[in-house]
């Protein structure tokens, strides 16, 4: 139905303007009626009258009636948010009348969903920028909205998606039927189908959505690194523990047996202070080391500022273990050219690396082995070196001729308090901590270690450290 005057037709209907109009002309014709009783007027011009009334009356009626559609129109309009320009007043009175509060209520309800319209857009981007998954699902167990984290995570499909192609975890499943049904929040933790060695944990709470029906919000966060560094702390521990227990239980045993049976025998007595302060010795160097490991972990983030010189550092950790290379039968060959570049670095840090590697060597490569240190300067470290790779560094290679190492060994040497089985017997001097202290050294002087062996006939650990001169330079605005 149109609005306009091309058309005497209104929504309200032809009876509706009918009934109007007569109503809007009975005046006129009671009045005409009296003049025609009173015989002042005759018949025919009393008729003429009242269809004159009646038209005009039709005509104010129709008028009314079609500012009123104008209105119901727009405020249609306003409703399903279309947005249109308020009506002209026209000719009616009331329609003028309401014109102002009517024009002022769209003006309103526009503003006010343009700014649900911002919020909602807002949250949606809000949610889609957090760093962990997140995701909305309905009451049908369908998810509306996910982030892109949780796409990532979850290799989820775009929403809408059952949940249950999502996260197939009964754990969670059931926690969101729970917080649905019941509206309680929970905590839940899982490890999705396709990768079960991640770990996440999930806040389920209930939400409203915004079409009034109930939802949950699933905030979601990764906690596969987190498990396994506690992991890891409790077995450095236990590994640790076991590691000062044993000379511990042995020092123990030795103290009994100088109490009883062994009271008055002064070899035994003897021989009994001697392995007890070999024992002593060794959970010394233990404690040294846990230490050492320490203090490495809390600079790990601090590179180090002071210059070191390479062939200094060879030197000074070549003296250092002379005397053990000389006790234990190992010739030292020592081919390190003088003035090789600096590095930057720690000295304390990397004499102790050195001496590690030297002392290995000498350790496991045995009497009448011979142990090579080498020194050279790169011109750029080759590929596969780690933040080294492609850098001016210096290489120290320390090579041995003992029993060399099976491959399947070699990437977790690395590993605090691993050890090759039966090499406990050839090192009972070691720690088990020796070569996590070299990594650690490496990482916080962006270096790297590479090992090469071959069982039967020895290994060399290759250390490289990139030249002080090759870090980019900073620059310094105070
Ligand atoms: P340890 O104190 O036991 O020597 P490390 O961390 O220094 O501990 O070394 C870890 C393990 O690596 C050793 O127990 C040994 O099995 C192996 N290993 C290290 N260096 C050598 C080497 N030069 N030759 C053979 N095996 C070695």
């Amino acid at each position: 139905m149109t609005t306009d005057g091309r058309s005497l037709r209104t929504r309200f209907g032809d009876r509706a303007l009918l009934l109007e109009s007569l109503l809007l002309s009975a005046p006129a014709a009671l009045a005409l009626l009296a003049l025609v009783a009173a015989g002042r007027l005759g018949p025919a011009p009393a008729l003429l009258g009242w269809l004159l009334a009646l038209a005009a009356g039709g005509w104010l009626a129709y008028r009314r009636h079609r500012d009123l559609d104008g209105f119901a129109a727009w405020a249609e309009g306003l409703s399903s948010d279309q947005g249109q320009p308020a009506p002209s007043p026209g000719w009616s009175p009331l329609a003028g009348r309401l014109l102002r509060p009517l024009s002022e209520l769209g003006r309103e309800l526009r503003h006010r969903s343009g700014r649900m319209a911002a919020q909602r857009r807002m949250l949606r981007s809000t949610i889609e920028a957090l760093p962990d998954p997140v995701l909305l699902v309905d009451g049908d167990l369908t998810v509306i909205q996910a982030n892109a984290a949780a796409g990532r995570s979850f290799d989820a499909p775009a929403p809408p998606v059952p949940l249950v192609r999502v996260l197939r975890d009964p754990g969670v499943l059931a926690a969101v039927g729970t917080a649905l049904s019941g509206n309680a929040a929970s905590n839940v933790s899982f490890s999705p189908a396709h990768d079960r060695g991640k770990r996440f944990s999930a806040r389920i709470e209930p939400v409203d959505l915004d079409d009034g029906r109930r939802g949950v919000l699933m905030a979601v966060r990764e906690q596969t690194e987190q498990v396994m560094i506690e992991r890891m702390r409790s077995d450095f521990v236990a590994n640790a523990s076991h590691e000062i227990r044993t000379p511990l239980a042995s020092i123990q045993g030795m103290i009994e047996t100088l109490r009883g049976a062994a009271r008055h025998d002064p070899q035994a007595r003897e021989m009994f202070l001697e392995i007890m302060g070999e024992e002593a010795a060794r959970m010394s160097r233990l404690v040294d080391d846990l230490l050492s490991l320490s203090r490495l972990e809390l600079a790990a983030h601090q590179p180090p500022r002071e210059l070191c010189h390479p062939s200094e550092a060879v030197r000074y950790a070549v003296d250092r273990m002379w005397a053990a290379a000389e006790q234990g039968g190992v010739g030292l060959m020592v081919e390190v050219p003088d003035g090789l570049p600096a590095v930057r670095g720690d000295a304390d840090q990397l004499h102790q690396l050195l001496v590690n590697l030297i002392d290995n060597a000498i350790k496991y490569g045995g009497r009448g082995t011979e142990v090579r240190i080498e020194a050279q300067e790169l011109a750029a470290a080759p590929a596969n070196s780690g933040p080294a790779t492609g850098r001016p560094a210096v290489r120290i290679a320390i090579a041995d001729q003992g029993p060399g190492i099976a491959a399947e060994h070699v990437p977790r040497l690395t590993e605090r308090f691993y050890r090759v089985e039966g090499a406990r017997s050839r090192g009972p001097k070691g720690t088990g901590l020796g070569l996590a202290i070299v990594k650690h050294v490496l990482r916080r002087h962006q270096g790297h270690l590479t090992i090469q062996s071959t069982p039967g006939e020895g290994s060399v650990f290759t250390v490289l450290l990139p030249l002080a001169a090759a870090e980019p330079s900073v620059t310094r605005l105070s």
